[in-house]
């Protein structure tokens, strides 16, 4: 029996790849990077199947060069590196793996709101710099994150986790969303109101929507002026939520107290990024999802999903449901 030929475009973990052996004909990118277009490109001309992630971008140029395709499978919940309309018109299956990063990455959106407010990766630096010569009362002071606002965009699995961690600091929790949240706003006490009204109440506006059309800039320089002077912006979502250029003016000139960032608009971010010259600005390089138990179940989901199409199953994790009839 020949196997379907599968092209696995990220060098995920074991546990993963162990799934594929003796089901698929399948090559792996030994290690990280995104390989050359034209390289990809002529890697997908006989594969059914192509487990990919952010890094790849999955559009009709892609398509046209893999006649055989019948399933991208994303190792990540997001999925705005894939023209979705373009597969589903092509009859191709998209997946995602929701649910098995949303701890690790609300864990990581809490950090970068702690390490925000607290001043941490700053006072990690001053310490071992050997500038710490006397202790102060003014020395490093920063937010109170127990008993402030948070201001959640996007009240879906993780931005529901991440509500879960705020009431556990005692936050009131303010949301704004696509739709309405009745478990969230019966187990959490969050309080559905509109965006204007976040801006404007919240100490902590963490972001936690897809990357879409409409989502695009969603925080620009109007958003961010709106803001407490006190307030932080934590966005562990997609870069391009926000305005880069706005937020680096509202962090500099005060608008707004500083941000936490895990993601950026180009990635890896360069290090010209005005954005990382400022103090008042953490940064971390996209890792949200870092944790060995999401990283290993990202791994297992994706190559099941894969799986379930090439064995004419209907995957767990279908994105464009309308393909499966
Ligand atoms: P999810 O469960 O689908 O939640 C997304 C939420 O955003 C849903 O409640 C959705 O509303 C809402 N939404 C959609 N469009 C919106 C809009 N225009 N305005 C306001 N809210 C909107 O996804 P998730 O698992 O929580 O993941 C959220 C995002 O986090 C992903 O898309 C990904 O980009 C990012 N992420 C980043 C990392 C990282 O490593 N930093 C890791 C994981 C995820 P509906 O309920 O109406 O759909």
């Amino acid at each position: 029996m020949t196997l379907p030929k599968v092209y696995v475009g990220i060098p995920i973990q074991e546990v993963g790849l162990k799934l594929l052996r003796g089901n698929v004909d399948f090559k792996v990118l030994e290690k990280n990077g995104v390989p050359p277009r034209d390289e990809l490109l002529r890697d997908l001309r006989d594969v059914e199947g192509l487990l990919g992630s952010i890094p790849i971008r999955v559009d009709a140029e892609l398509f046209d060069a893999a006649p055989k395709l019948r399933v991208v499978s994303n190792y990540a919940v997001g999925y705005d590196n894939i023209d979705v309309p373009e597969a589903t018109k092509r009859g191709i299956c998209i997946t995602n793996t929701p649910d098995v990063l949303t701890p690790a990455t609300a864990d990581l959106a809490f950090s970068l709101i702690l390490a925000s407010a607290r001043r941490l990766i700053e006072a990690n630096a001053f310490l071992r710099s050997g500038d710490w010569k006397v202790w102060g009362p003014e020395l490093l002071v920063g937010q109170e994150v127990a008993g402030s606002t948070i201001g959640i965009i996007g009240m879906g699995n993780i931005g529901q986790a991440v509500a879960k961690r705020a009431r556990g600091f005692d936050m009131k929790v303010l949301y704004f969303s696509r739709s309405r949240c009745p478990e969230a706003e019966s187990t959490l006490d969050a309080k559905y109101v509109p965006l204007v009204e976040l801006l404007r109440e919240s100490d902590f506006v963490s972001l936690h929507c897809p990357l879409t059309e409409s989502t695009r800039g969603l925080i620009g320089a109007k958003e961010l002026r709106s803001m407490k002077k006190t307030a932080i912006l934590i966005n562990t979502a997609r870069g391009p939520l926000v305005d880069p250029q706005a937020l680096y003016t509202a962090c500099a000139e005060g608008w707004i107290w500083g941000a936490g960032l895990d993601v950026f608009v180009k990635e890896p971010v360069p290090l010209d990024e005005p954005l990382l010259k400022l103090v008042n600005v953490t940064t971390f390089p996209h890792i949200g999802s870092a944790s060995r138990i999401a990283r290993d179940g990202m791994a297992i989901r994706s190559a099941e999903n894969l799986l379930s199409v090439l064995q004419g199953k209907k995957p767990r994790d279908l994105v464009n449901k309308e393909v499966w009839k």
